[in-house]
């Protein structure tokens, strides 16, 4: 067996089934690989994850090769419609490896609770009440998650803070919790809801709602890598801060800037069945979090003129619990991905988007994107227009050479062939 490595050349001109054996050939991920393949998600499982099921629903699994975090080789797999996704990722992620690849970490995984008190005349004496007695509540919730604590788990801590609403004040408690391998969702709520009735018998008020924030901003990722002048060129370098600026002041770029990070973190979020809602809602409110709308990266020159890249993202994400664990496909993408605990996939999460960011923006500031994504995109229209399979890829051929990539091009070129 070889050593897992994350440098596979030429791993896109290869065919499906070769890949598969060249993956196989790296120690520790060959039954995971097996496992891809053969285990999709059966209509009896799905059934047990969602209500009303009639079937399920297939999407591609592609693997971002040439990761280097930390030191370590990853290879990552990415579950998404949209063509150019993992071949940018693998591009940014072979450029950066020449600098030595990405740097991540992450904050412990602390998820946060909130539970909304209503109906106080004193909600600042309320507060007290709470703060008086919170070793006992945080005890109380911890009670509710044996497991969760024997992992090391469990509550951190409680916090307090008084809203002015129009219907008075809200005392609004959060309870902060170390959800350790889960995301925590249902741990959480779980907690929150049986300390309501505690909560109320203490401050004298009314509580309505009990569940967890997705501004999970005590649960962060951070990676930060650094892309070669002498590798990318100087014009790049200038190009991508000058978009960073961009997006810095203008918050119609930094919609795009910020789904363009979304684009690669979405993807491995949904290749490990993990929740991408909570994640995105997560990212963009973390972005809002300092008043405006910002950019989840920064870009600089660093004094030799290179290009350095940061960014900082919520990761509520697993690797236990949820689909994580009942998803067959996920648990075969977390084997091949190979983390061993939430944190390290939510540094894996940060590489990503960061690296996704740096594609996107280096062939806007160059080239522009629609040279790469036409290629796939040719073929995508073709299949639209009724192409078979054996003929696709000249369908596709034609109407690049033509420059002319639509259906009515396609049709007219199916009906010639
Ligand atoms: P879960 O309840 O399935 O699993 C978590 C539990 O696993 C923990 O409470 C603990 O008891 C146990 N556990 C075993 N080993 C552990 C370890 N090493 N580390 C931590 N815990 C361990 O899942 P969850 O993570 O609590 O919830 C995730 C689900 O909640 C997702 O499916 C998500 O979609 C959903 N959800 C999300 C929201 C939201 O984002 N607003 C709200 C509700 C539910």
């Amino acid at each position: 067996m070889d050593e897992k490595t994350s440098r596979l050349e030429g791993f896109h001109k290869k065919s499906l089934d070769e890949r598969l054996e060249l993956l196989k050939k790296n120690s520790e991920i060959d039954e995971a690989v097996d496992h891809l393949v053969e285990r999709g998600l059966s209509n009896e499982k799905a059934d047990q994850m969602i209500e009303n099921v009639i079937g399920t629903y297939e999407l591609p699994v592609g693997l971002a090769t040439n990761f280097l975090i930390n030191d370590e080789d990853y290879l990552i797999p990415m579950v998404i419609e949209e063509s150019s996704v993992v071949a940018a990722a693998s591009y940014g992620a072979k450029l950066a490896r020449e600098s030595g690849g990405f740097k991540a970490t992450t904050t412990e995984p602390v998820m946060i609770s909130q539970i909304q008190v209503t109906g106080l005349s004193d909600a600042h004496a309320a507060k007290m009440k709470v703060m008086e007695n919170k070793q006992e509540l945080m005890d109380y919730a911890d009670e509710q998650d044996p497991v969760l604590v024997e992992h090391g788990g469990g509550v951190r801590d409680i916090r307090c803070r008084v809203l002015n609403s129009e219907f008075g004040k809200y005392l609004i408690v959060h309870l902060l919790v170390d959800c350790r391998d889960a995301m925590g969702a249902n741990a959480v709520n779980t907690m929150a809801e049986a300390l309501a009735p505690r909560i109320e018998r203490l401050t004298g008020g009314n509580v309505y709602l009990r569940i967890l924030s997705n501004l999970a901003d005590h649960r962060l990722a951070r990676a930060r890598a650094v892309w070669h002048k002498e590798e990318i060129g100087k014009d790049t370098v200038e190009g991508v801060v000058q978009a960073y600026e961009f997006a810095r002041v203008d918050p119609y770029r930094c919609a795009t800037h910020n789904k363009g990070i979304m684009n690669g973190v979405t993807a491995v979020v949904s290749a490990t069945g993990n929740d991408t809602r909570a994640v995105e809602a997560g990212a963009h409110s973390y972005a809002a979090s300092g008043g405006g709308y910002s950019p989840l990266t920064t870009w600089e020159k660093t004094a030799e003129g290179h290009l350095v890249g940061s960014i900082e993202i919520p990761v509520p994400v697993g690797i236990i619990g949820g689909a994580t664990s009942s998803h067959p496909g996920a648990q075969a993408n977390l084997e091949i991905l190979g983390v061993d605990s939430a944190s390290e996939l939510g540094e894996v999460l940060a590489s990503v988007g960061l690296c996704q960011n740096f594609a996107a923006l280096r062939a806007l500031a160059s080239e522009g994107i629609q040279k790469g994504h036409m290629k796939l995109h040719a073929k995508n229209v073709a299949i639209q227009a009724g192409a078979e399979e054996e003929i696709v890829d000249e369908v596709a051929k034609r109407m690049i050479d033509e420059g002319k990539v639509r259906v009515d091009k396609a049709e007219e070129i199916i009906k010639e062939l």
